[in-house]
């Protein structure tokens, strides 16, 4: 079926108006958190709308489970973690450490991941927005917007009372789907002609002896080869453990195991566009079978596992990709492999390109090095007073499969935070800000890039 994608109300519009802002922040994962922080701290009036009950979006609900991108990745022998990413993401690290949120760096390849507990993460955001003054409406979802011309004035936003408007002198759509471009009307595209990679139901399991179960494992999260030969052994076809090279961390829980295993495909092994409901709530019910299936299998084959139970799931599967924005700049795949550097760059990533597709994900390292992501990314060529923040931004396909991940998602929203402070202050256009300033506004606040 054809949805209709846009809900537009010009300035004239009927409906009651829930507040006026400086500044609103559509959707409350890594990004919007800390857009919507920095704006706080600034001392503009914002008001940060999120559809959950709390913050962090796929970190959380999708309990992406590790802050990935904040180290460098390399091959030499004996090397230890070497952080390369600061600022707002940094700043999260360490609150999270503070309230024994936080595993120690964990292997994972080449490169070096940290555990997060999920609680944990939403008590840091809320303490990080509320000490900044942040509004937070939760349980709301931006549904519509309100645009003259093509300047978003502000949204509709739903919630179980109904309808109401939010006025708005700038906007951040942290949605991770762009909804607030999509719903105006203007270009996005997704994936590769439409294919997105594949979502992930992420479980953690307890009851582990996990002295026992490292021992068997090893040091590396990602599975040995005798698990990968174990997983096509036990399901050759593939169609109740489609993925056979996996993901398992160390959590900062005793006994604890968290699980990134699954391929989320629909019924008939087609790729799901989860933007359409009906995919989407065909991926929920596979994958709650799946993680099934993967409990199964790592009671009766892996050491350390034989009691283990399910603790929990996401709140919903890990939409890893959705929509991207047609930005006035695009991060392309030439600029992650060949390790681009700009005058522009506002945020840094050392992640390799992880790509969800097919029985392996298919990983490229980026070793001793890193790449920037330009400023022009977060601006849409269409539409004013509205910047993105987080994984909907320009990118190609598998130049996304990099930038995505936590420490980078937090980066785009501490750079759209002070992008709008400027705007605001100096009643100018985000398309008119000069990104090789920002960097520099930026490394004033703890950036180091
Ligand atoms: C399965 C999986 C595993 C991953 N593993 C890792 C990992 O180990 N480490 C890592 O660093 N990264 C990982 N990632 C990537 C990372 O979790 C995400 O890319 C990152 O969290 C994206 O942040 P974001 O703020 O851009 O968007 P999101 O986290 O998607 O946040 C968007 C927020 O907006 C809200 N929202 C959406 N639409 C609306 C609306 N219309 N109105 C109001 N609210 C709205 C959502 O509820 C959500 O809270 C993984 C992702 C997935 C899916």
């Amino acid at each position: 079926m054809n949805w209709q994608p846009t809900f537009k109300f010009d300035p004239g519009h009927t409906f009651p108006v829930f507040a006026e802002v400086d500044a609103l922040v559509v959707g409350g994962g890594a990004a919007g958190v800390a857009a919507a922080e920095t704006i706080g701290r600034s001392g503009h009036k914002v008001l940060l709308i999120e559809r959950y009950g709390f913050c962090g979006g796929g970190a959380v609900a999708g309990l992406s489970g590790t802050i990935c991108g904040l180290y460098m990745s390399t091959d030499a022998p004996g090397a230890k973690p070497e952080q390369t990413v600061f600022g707002f993401a940094d700043r999260f690290r360490r609150r999270m450490i503070d309230m024994g949120g936080l595993t120690d760096p964990i292997q994972y390849g080449k490169t070096w991941t940290v555990t997060h507990d999920p609680l944990i993460w939403r008590e840091a955001a809320d303490g990080f927005l509320q000490e900044a003054n942040v509004q937070i409406l939760y349980h709301c979802q931006v549904v519509g917007v309100i645009m003259e011309d093509d300047q978003f004035r502000g949204v509709i936003v739903n919630s179980k009372s109904g309808l109401a408007a939010v006025h708005a002198k700038r906007i951040i759509d942290a949605s991770g789907d762009a909804d607030v471009i999509y719903r105006a009307g203007f270009k996005t595209s997704k994936g590769r002609d439409g294919v997105i990679q594949n979502p992930t139901m992420i479980f953690r399991i307890g009851g582990i002896d996990v002295n026992a179960f490292n021992e068997y494992w090893g040091k590396d999260s990602i599975s040995p080869k005798k698990v990968i030969d174990q997983l096509i052994d036990a399901d050759p076809s593939g169609k109740e453990l489609p993925r056979k090279k996996i993901w398992i961390f160390n959590t900062s829980r005793p006994d604890e195991l968290m699980v990134n295993a699954t391929r989320i495909l629909g019924r008939d092994g087609r790729d799901l566009d989860v933007t359409d409901p009906v995919d989407h709530s065909e991926g929920e019910l596979t994958a709650r079978e799946q993680v099934r299936a993967y409990h199964k299998f790592l009671r009766e084959h892996i050491p350390g596992c034989e009691n283990a139970f399910v603790v929990d799931t996401g709140v919903e599967i890990g939409i890893r990709q959705t929509r991207s924005i047609a930005g006035i700049k695009t991060l392309s795949n030439d600029d992650v492999t060949g390790r681009r550097k700009f005058s522009d760059g506002v945020v840094r990533s050392p992640w390799p390109i992880e790509l969800h597709s097919g029985d392996k994900p298919y990983v490229e390292w980026l070793l001793d090095d890193f790449y920037e992501v330009p400023y022009g990314t977060l601006v849409p060529e269409t539409g004013e007073n509205l910047i993105v923040a987080g994984r909907c931004l320009s990118s190609e396909h598998e130049a996304l499969a990099s930038c995505r991940v936590t420490a980078q998602c937090f980066g785009y929203g501490h750079a759209a935070g002070l992008a709008t402070v400027q705007s605001l202050n100096e009643q100018a256009a985000y398309r008119s800000l000069s990104g090789a300033d920002l960097r520099e506004q930026l490394n004033r606040d703890g950036a180091a890039l």
